[in-house]
């Protein structure tokens, strides 16, 4: 029997578990596959979904659904933390004691963020980074009576790389709706020497800056908070007062990932070939969604258009032929919608060899967002696009 394991019951782990079923169905049927997802909540989270708890009304409670409903009969679910993963023995220790065995591995367990990595961030900064912190940083913006705000990125890579600068575009809106506009500053820190990492995206975003007045700080690395003088200071030695101050959390992947020696730190992402999804150059073990280092948005949609690839992997290797089709290899596509506030949104839709040329915003691409947010769980993880 092929004893495929997945973990992390995400968009990533979903989506694979998911496809891997159907492709793989006569054989499960025959009793010569087994597919197992390891999950430690067992409820499968819509991440995107927690910036409009902040911005946009939305409920936690409408953002998790059971994994066991998403999941196709076939797939076998164990609710479990992953402790360590033996990759000489190919075995996976789960908290409980319980150890799983498997020919092919498929790491999709995400990353982990770590406010408690900056001094003073969780008594000063908000965030949306969870859906609790989403809303703590709801609450913040009601009691806001104007003043300065100041949204800035901890450290790279994050999580979902546009989030940062809509909730910039979208605070902006807001204070300018409430009448608060004229009493604040709205500033904003990129850790690098333009708006976004990508030069395209930058060119689009730098206008959007100028005409809502937002103050863009360049090169601004965030070094320290000082929460007596109120002020986030950089590396780069820049010093900026706040009375709101929303940054992105620091990021790492998962822990077990470094104890096990899969992924080195200190910052615990997964060597993962661009191409094969492969890591490490292990033939069976594969990895997508945010665990892995590879040099692309960490976003929902990477791991969407990453599944069907580490689908091909296995397939063909279980069925020994090599992976064929449109989805032997890996290109690098990610497709993102980005907000700008004002009730328009762009879209990104880029890959290794093409760089995204975001249409000028329109309200048809913010409400294509709301769209995606409504159907997310009938659609992506159940393999429905
Ligand atoms: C505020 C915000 C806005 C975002 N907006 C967008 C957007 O507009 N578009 C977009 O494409 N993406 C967006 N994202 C990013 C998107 O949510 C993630 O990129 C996506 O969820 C990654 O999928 P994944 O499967 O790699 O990991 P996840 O979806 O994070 O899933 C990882 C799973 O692994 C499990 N796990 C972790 N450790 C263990 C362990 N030790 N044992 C067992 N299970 C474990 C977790 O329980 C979790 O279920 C946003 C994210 C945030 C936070």
């Amino acid at each position: 029997m092929d004893r495929v394991l997945i973990l992390g019951g995400g968009v990533g782990g979903t989506l694979t578990a998911n496809l891997l079923a159907r492709k793989l169905r006569s054989r499960i049927d025959r009793g010569q596959v087994d597919i197992t997802l390891v999950d430690a909540m067992g409820a499968h989270v819509y991440q995107p979904g927690f910036m409009y708890i902040a911005m946009g009304g939305e409920r936690e409670e409408r953002l998790a659904r059971p994994e066991r409903s998403l999941l196709d009969a076939p797939v076998n679910l164990v609710v479990d933390t992953v402790v360590r993963v033996d990759d000489g023995a190919r075995t996976v220790v789960l908290a409980s004691g319980a150890v799983l065995p498997y020919d092919y591995l498929v790491l999709s367990t995400g990353c982990r963020i770590l406010p408690q990595m900056i001094e003073h961030f969780e008594e000063e900064a908000e965030h949306f980074y969870t859906a609790t912190a989403a809303l703590k940083l709801r609450r913040a913006l009601d009691e806001f009576k104007g003043g300065k705000v100041v949204v800035g990125i901890a450290s790279m890579p994050y999580k979902c790389p546009p989030a940062p600068l809509e909730v910039a575009f979208l605070i902006e809106s807001e204070l300018r709706e409430r009448g608060l506009r004229e009493k604040s500053e709205v500033h904003f820190c990129s850790p690098i020497g333009r708006a976004f990492t990508i030069e395209s995206v930058s060119e689009m975003a730098t206008p959007i800056f100028e005409q809502k007045g937002i103050e863009l700080h360049t090169f601004f690395n965030v070094d320290a908070i000082d929460p007596e003088r109120k002020a986030v200071l950089s590396l780069e030695g820049e010093e900026l007062p706040y009375d709101l101050l929303v940054l992105v959390p620091p990021h790492k992947g998962q822990q077990f990932l470094m104890d096990s020696g899969l992924a080195p730190a200190p910052g615990g992402w997964l060597p993962t070939d661009r191409n094969t999804l492969r890591v490490g150059g292990r033939p069976n073990v594969f990895a997508l969604g945010d665990a892995t280092d590879l040099p692309l948005s960490k976003a929902g949609s990477t791991a969407h258009f990453e599944a069907p690839v580490v689908v091909e992997g296995i397939v063909s290797a279980i069925e020994g032929r090599e992976p064929a089709g449109r989805h032997a290899a890996y290109e690098g596509r990610v497709m993102c919608f980005f907000e700008v506030g004002d009730g328009k949104g762009t879209l990104l839709r880029f890959d290794y060899e093409h760089p995204p040329k975001p249409p000028k915003p329109n309200a048809l691409w913010h409400l294509g967002k709301i769209v995606f947010n409504k159907t997310y769980f009938h659609t992506v993880p159940r393999g429905r696009v």
